[in-house]
């Protein structure tokens, strides 16, 4: 009993240091939230590759890729970014999954708009984003990467769809290291809605590219219901290890 009261103790101690820490957040960024945007600036096209969004040096991206993806076939059609996962786009990001500041979700969607240029416009054009499991849903009290595909599909005139839906619950991608890991762990995680996307083109949606093993098998269930062409937006790329340009 004892062992039991000291535990409820210390769950609602963790509540409230959590929830205090929440308030605090909110207070120190509610004031500088804009500002922070106003100062921060989206990646130029050029500042990476288009095929896998890794970070690239001056011409070092081509049309068939960079030092990293050259060679190698990717699932998608590119790769729009506003950012390298660093500061301080991964403590955005952070706080919009973690610390309830889903407003970060719209906010990151309009930009991704902008930075996808022309291509998000058109006919027969769907934007869609990777879907989170009914619990960790539920438990956030919001899906972020359907907010930032919302808001992407609004700002660029293009409709909105959810066109995927995750068949099982899975580990949290960031609790895991290696690639081969990762895959395992998404495998046959999703399924497509039934559409047909014959000659459509799709905006796939995400906060975060690491691996991109997620993303692969979202876009080949999109392709296999007939998506001509899949573009992946995302907020931010993990720089792969190896390429000169992840954080140490
Ligand atoms: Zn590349």
């Amino acid at each position: 009993m004892l062992g039991m009261s000291i535990s409820a103790k210390q769950v609602v101690r963790t509540w409230w240091a959590a929830m205090a820490e929440a308030l605090l957040e909110d207070c120190e960024t509610s004031g500088d939230i804009a500002a922070k945007q106003a100062m921060w600036r989206a990646d130029e096209a050029d500042a990476y590759c288009g095929r896998c969004g890794a970070s690239a040096g001056e011409g070092a991206a081509t049309e068939s890729g960079c030092p990293h993806c050259r060679g190698q076939s990717v699932a998608w059609d590119g790769v729009v970014r506003l950012d390298a996962y660093e500061s301080p786009m991964d403590e955005w990001i952070r706080r919009m999954k973690f610390r309830r500041m889903w407003t970060w979700g719209p906010w990151f969607g309009r930009q991704l708009a902008m930075a996808s240029g022309g291509r998000l416009r058109g006919g027969r054009t769907v934007v869609t984003g990777v879907p989170l499991h009914w619990r960790r849903r539920w438990s956030r009290g919001y899906d972020q990467a359907w907010l930032m595909a919302k808001a992407m599909g609004e700002a660029g005139g293009v409709p909105v769809s959810r066109l995927l839906e995750r068949r099982r619950w899975t580990t949290s991608q960031s609790k895991l290291k290696s690639q081969h890991k990762r895959a395992a762990n998404v495998k046959d995680a999703f399924a497509m809605k039934p559409v047909d996307l014959t000659g459509w083109t799709v905006w796939l949606v995400d906060d975060v590219k690491t691996t991109g093993s997620t993303l692969r098998q979202c876009v080949r269930l999109l392709k296999n219901a007939g998506a001509e062409r899949v573009f992946v937006a995302v907020a931010a790329v993990a720089d792969p290890k190896g390429s000169g340009f992840e954080r140490s």
